[in-house]
């Protein structure tokens, strides 16, 4: 089994969510912590945002709160966002480079 996968630490990722989106659930059902419905759509939760904030995170791409998410969690995300029927979600990492 290959461990060479890069997991990025929660703190490290960006995720939101675009116009478009057709109120699935998937995303909400997949990872409760991080997703929920709105009344405009899905939402990234304030509890999982450094910024604290409720909404679909498309202005301030706030970063993700340490400790919000497990790292397989974190993981988790890419194949959620690839499976939304709308391809709304979406998910940044930052540079593993630094000093
Ligand atoms: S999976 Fe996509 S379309 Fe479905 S609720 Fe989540 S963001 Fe909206």
């Amino acid at each position: 089994m290959s461990t060479n996968a890069t997991i990025a630490p929660p703190d490290t990722t960006r995720v939101w969510i675009s116009a478009g989106c057709i109120c699935c659930h998937w995303c909400q059902h997949l990872i409760p912590e991080v997703f929920q419905d709105g009344a405009g759509g899905c939402q990234i939760r304030g509890s999982a945002r450094e910024d604290g904030v409720t909404d679909d995170n498309l202005t301030e791409r706030s970063r993700l709160r340490s400790g919000a998410i497990d790292a397989k969690t974190e993981e988790f995300l890419s194949f959620v966002a690839g499976g939304c029927p709308s391809q709304v979600i979406h998910v940044e990492r930052d540079s593993a480079s630094g000093p």
